[in-house]
């Protein structure tokens, strides 16, 4: 992404709406004011709802973190309008879906400075606001759903397609300012074909975990029909994902959730067989559906609390795939096992653009469908984020702007 954006104008050098936070009519008024201007942009940006700060600068409302730490970091509050470089988009948010990366982009991560104030929000779905001047395949007006991932679009690994692996590589909402904002600014390359049989809140919760789901299981563990997998945490947006994606491969299904209620759901998506992860050991249970075989994939993202019981539930030959570690990253792997059943850890990072266009066309196939728990304004980011990390949901946790 060209780097004339957000960024700088977010910067943590002392800035005149500092100082004149009391004055919003004041600010409301020059907004006002400025639709009599002659200058096409300030009646563009007024048009748009932007209101303009007394230093001169458009705001955004968005939700803006200036530290890292629990919900209470979120504020509801204003930010500078995103500004475009040549093959920018500024897109105006409609619903912005979030994943357990915004807990840990909230919270900091060890070795990953996340420019600070942000903006969160990876999964976004919204209408083109204003293009760039070398912008050729949008246009304002369109409908588009965000890819997540922004790479370098120079690397010898974005140039064969494969952005997930750019040593630049990041997220919207991870090391670029995101979608939970009136507007988020983003590469044209990351517009993609609204699928038009959705609503706002039903398209945001598309895109990072069909495309994670995607990439683990056919990218990654290559997935075969008839094969039998095991998905841990039906609950979640990843596992909701890859239980489609796996019986739309004809797989065998069998999935983990900690409730009755959400294994009952797990069923109705389509799961062959379910655990309850608190009642019984997932090892035994997977040896006793499987007639002692074991699973030939298992679908990891959970971490230390279930790494055990998923090598453990692995056939000969078997290939476990992970993606995340919302438990701990602490794992140990029996050498002995690993070889003597020939078994393969594989680790998958997103997915790739390719992957995120197959998803996109079988969502609008009706093929795999998003499953939206629950709803939240956008100015309740952060009560969207206690209720995502308290597990309850099955499904996404979305937010609309
Ligand atoms: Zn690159």
């Amino acid at each position: 992404m060209d780097n004339r954006g957000q960024r700088p104008a977010l910067s943590r050098a002392p800035h005149a709406h500092d100082f004149f936070k009391d004055i919003h009519e004041l600010r409301l008024r020059l907004a006002a004011v400025s639709v009599n201007e002659r200058t096409d942009g300030h009646v563009f940006r007024v048009e748009l709802g932007l209101r303009r700060c007394v230093c001169g600068e458009f705001l955004v409302k968005a939700i803006v973190f200036e530290k890292h730490g629990g919900p209470e970091v979120l504020k509801y509050t204003e930010a500078p309008e995103p500004q475009l470089g040549a093959r920018d988009v500024l897109v105006r948010v409609k619903a912005c879906a979030l994943n357990h990366l915004d807990l840990w982009v909230r919270g900091g991560l060890p070795g990953v400075p996340i420019p600070l104030p942000h903006i969160p929000g990876s999964d976004i779905s919204g209408q083109v606001a204003k293009v760039g001047s070398e912008v050729k395949r949008v246009s304002p007006g369109q409908k588009v759903l965000l890819a997540p991932g922004v790479g370098c679009g120079r690397c010898a690994m974005c140039l064969a397609g494969q952005d997930n692996k750019c040593p630049e590589f990041s997220n919207l909402g991870y090391i670029h300012d995101g979608g939970c904002a009136e507007f988020v600014r983003c590469p044209e390359v990351n517009c993609f074909p609204y699928p038009e049989k959705l609503n706002w809140e039903e398209a945001a919760a598309v895109p990072l975990v069909f495309q994670t789901a995607w990439h683990m299981l056919i990218g990654r563990a290559q997935l075969r029909p008839g094969e039998q997998v095991l998905v841990l945490g039906a609950g979640s947006g990843v596992g909701s994902a890859a239980i489609q994606i796996a019986k739309f491969f004809g797989c065998r299904v069998i999935a983990t959730a900690g409730s009755e209620e959400k294994l009952a759901k797990a069923k109705e998506l389509g799961a062959d067989e379910t655990i309850h992860h608190h009642k019984e050991k997932i090892r035994d249970a997977v040896r006793k559906l499987t007639a002692k075989r074991g699973v030939d994939v298992v679908f990891e993202h959970v971490g230390t609390a279930t790494w055990d019981d998923s090598f453990a539930s692995l056939s000969p030959g078997g290939r476990l795939v992970t993606c995340g570690a919302t438990t701990g990253f602490d794992a140990k792997i029996d050498l002995r096992f690993l070889f003597v059943k020939q078994l393969s850890v594989l680790g998958s990072y997103m997915g790739t653009k390719d992957e995120f266009a197959t998803v996109l066309r079988l969502v609008a196939a009706g093929k795999l469908k998003p499953i939206v728990d629950r709803i939240f304004p956008l100015a309740e980011c952060g009560a969207a984020h206690e209720y995502l990390e308290s597990g309850a949901q099955f499904g996404k946790v979305v937010l609309t702007v």
